[in-house]
């Protein structure tokens, strides 16, 4: 065994006892995405490596440190989507999406690839979902975006889950906080790490998010970027608080999140939970008015956010949620003999014809261990078929969970087993009824022509 190869470190594999949350975590998303008017857009997994050193910044740690960068043939270096913003603005500038008028709403599920130190809830593959949301400036679309990553967080059952939301500006107003920061921190240079050192000159708001103890100790006392907004800034925070609140959104005002790049203009949120302790951010997003003209597009504002499916499903562990169990098989034929299995092969195919979930035995095992094997897949009928059953043309469905047999003709399987089955979703008598009246419809005969 020791010369099996491993997956590789910060990867996951999600095997089939846990692929059913991820796929409930997704058609959550996805609908409340959809209801929300936003479309679904698939783009590349890799991309030329300039677009994100574009729109990453060069000096950024996803550039410097955390990209996974193939070179092919040739002279281009490609790279994994690191995250999912930057290829759907160039997908929507390439296929000439922002000309066909605004407002423009798309989201994506999409693995994204950072070389990361791995940490609970967080891989070098990890599965992103996001929307972006293109052309309008209203304070209504902020508003609106935040209300879809809260129903979706409401609708994964998180509770604990605290909005904090920031206005960091235009470039303008920044300007002058950028000014205001560094002579606040200059007095302070010996004694930071030497990243920020570097960062103080050039862009010192990366000094508010370092992670040293340092330097966030010294960054508590920093100056605030509310107080710097210039008049539009303010006025539309002040909007986007006043939607909010007649949502009956709650949301705090916390001016330390910020975003050290130039494209990201005024409102900045993070959902945090109360589940996971200190790495308690579920979702992140905001504005960024300046990043489609930063791709080579007009300038289109912008506005989305992201949110990370391991650890939203992490999230919703940490906090008792209960899952959907997983599909399970609705009828598993035991055949006894090789004449039985010919049967059940067949009864099998039209069982799943109808609609339904069949197995039967593939293996060529004894009775016992099929028996055991429909327990294992959580059948919720059985039905086995011998000799016996073959010569008498009939068999008996029996309900796992009730233990109850019902005999059926093998001639009119399929109304008797629909029939058993429409007893199990509606529950009893009311499922007789159903049962009989479908069996009641005919198909209607066309009527000849003339
Ligand atoms: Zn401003
Ligand atoms: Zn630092």
């Amino acid at each position: 065994m020791s010369n099996q190869i491993k997956r590789p470190k910060g990867t996951q594999d999600i095997l089939p006892s846990e692929a059913a949350k991820w796929r409930t975590v997704e058609d959550a998303v996805r609908e409340a995405a959809e209801q929300f008017g936003f479309r679904e857009i698939r783009t590349p997994d890799f991309e030329e490596t300039g677009l994100y050193v574009r729109s990453a910044g060069a000096t950024s740690d996803v550039v410097t440190k955390e990209m996974y960068t193939v070179s092919s043939t040739g002279d281009s270096s490609f790279t994994l989507r690191p995250e999912g913003t930057a290829g759907v603005v160039r997908a929507m500038l390439e296929n000439g999406l922002m000309n066909e008028g605004f407002p423009q709403k798309v989201y994506y599920l999409a693995q994204c690839y950072r070389h990361e130190k791995p940490q609970a809830g967080r891989y070098r593959e990890f599965k992103q979902f996001g929307v972006e949301m293109f052309g309008t400036q209203s304070p209504y679309a902020d508003a609106e975006i935040i209300l879809l990553a809260s129903t979706v967080l409401e609708r994964c059952g998180l509770e604990n889950v605290t909005l904090h939301i920031n206005s960091i500006g235009c470039p303008e107003c920044r300007a002058k906080y950028r000014e205001a920061l560094r002579s606040f921190f200059l007095p302070h240079v010996e004694e930071l790490c030497p990243t920020c050192r570097e960062r103080l000159d050039k862009n010192p708001m990366r000094l508010l998010d370092c992670k040293s103890p340092i330097c966030k100790g010294i960054a508590a006392g920093a100056p605030l970027i509310t107080n710097y907004l210039c008049d539009g800034c303010r006025e539309h925070f002040d909007a986007l608080k006043e939607i909010l609140t007649e949502y009956g959104v709650e949301f705090t005002v916390d001016p330390k999140i910020v975003r050290g790049l130039d494209y990201y203009t005024k409102t900045v949120f993070e959902f945090i939970s109360q589940d996971i302790g200190s790495q308690g951010t579920v979702c992140g997003g905001g504005r960024y008015d300046g990043l489609v003209s930063e791709l080579g597009g007009q300038q289109v504002p912008a506005l989305g956010f992201g949110l990370g499916l391991e650890r939203l499903i992490m999230t919703m562990e940490a906090a008792g949620v209960e899952f959907e169990p997983a599909k399970t098989c609705d009828l598993y034929i035991a055949p006894m003999g090789a004449e039985a299995q010919k049967k059940s092969a067949l009864l099998a195919d039209a069982v799943r014809r109808a609609g339904y979930a069949a197995e039967t035995d593939l293996v060529g095992r004894g009775i016992k261990p099929q028996m055991r094997y429909a327990d294992k897949i959580k059948a919720k009928f059985v039905c086995v078929i011998g000799d016996n059953e073959l010569s008498c043309g009939e068999a008996k469905l029996k309900n796992m969970a009730t233990g109850e047999e019902t005999p059926v003709k093998l001639e009119e399987f399929m109304t008797g087993f629909s029939n058993l089955m429409l007893n199990e979703i509606f529950d009893g008598e009311l499922g007789e009824t159903i049962g009989r009246l479908v069996e009641g419809l005919e198909p209607a005969e066309e009527q000849p022509e003339g």
